[in-house]
């Protein structure tokens, strides 16, 4: 008798963690629960300045691919000669190219009609190798006037996390501020002329990513 009530214990047990397997294993992906920590966080934009760089800007490029990330590039236009095929490579994987003035002069500092030129310039040259005149400036500084905005018809792209990579030039440093101060809509800035400094986005990536931080360009965070 007991012997009997013990053989179908068993048998029950085994048929309830069969299903349990089965179900787990033929549920569509959808409906597996997301593993604790995974669920967004919300969107993070990594922005970086002062570029193309012929050698630190293809490196980004090349992580930014592997981990499926798109970023925004606010490029000056004297480094632009020479590196049209970093450009080209740019808007091929999706990432924002945007307009940070000729010779990253203040452009406050000029007047109007050598600031223009300075902005047109550099919209000239971004047109000719893309095919598109970008939309979005970031000003050198973020110095930005009234009468710029009202003679420029571009949106301007400023930042509101600054982890100062430029001056800092160490990877850790740059990561850990990051790190400590990201939140949803976090624009941060970054310049791909140092080599820490794409270390440092890498790593950022991938920590934030972790976090369960979606990256997208800047267009994305200032629609709202
Ligand atoms: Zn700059």
């Amino acid at each position: 008798m007991w012997r009997r009530i013990a053989v179908w214990f068993w048998g029950i047990l085994a048929i309830l963690l069969t299903a349990e397997f089965c179900s787990g294993l033929l549920a569509p992906a959808g409906e597996i629960p997301v593993a604790a920590g995974t669920e967004s966080a919300g969107a993070v934009a990594l922005t970086f300045d002062d570029g193309p760089h012929p050698v630190c800007t293809p490196r980004l490029l090349d992580g930014l691919k592997e981990r499926g990330v798109r970023a925004s590039f606010f490029l000056i236009g004297q480094n632009i000669d020479g590196n049209e095929d970093i450009v080209r490579r740019m808007q091929a994987e999706g990432h924002l190219i945007g307009n940070h003035s000729q010779s990253h002069v203040q452009l406050t500092a000029e007047n109007i009609r050598e600031a223009r030129s300075q902005i047109a310039c550099v919209n000239g040259k971004i047109e000719a190798v893309t095919g598109s005149a970008p939309a979005y400036i970031r000003p050198p500084f973020g110095s930005w006037s009234e009468e710029l905005e009202s003679a420029v018809p571009m949106t301007v792209a400023l930042w509101n996390l600054d982890p100062l990579d430029w001056k800092l030039q160490d990877a850790p440093s740059v990561v850990r501020y990051v790190l400590d101060h990201a939140e949803n809509g976090s624009i941060i800035l970054l310049h791909d002329v140092y080599e820490t400094s794409v270390e440092a986005a890498l790593e950022i990536v991938d920590e934030l990513t972790a976090r369960g931080y979606e990256f997208v360009t800047v267009d994305e965070l200032l629609v709202e």
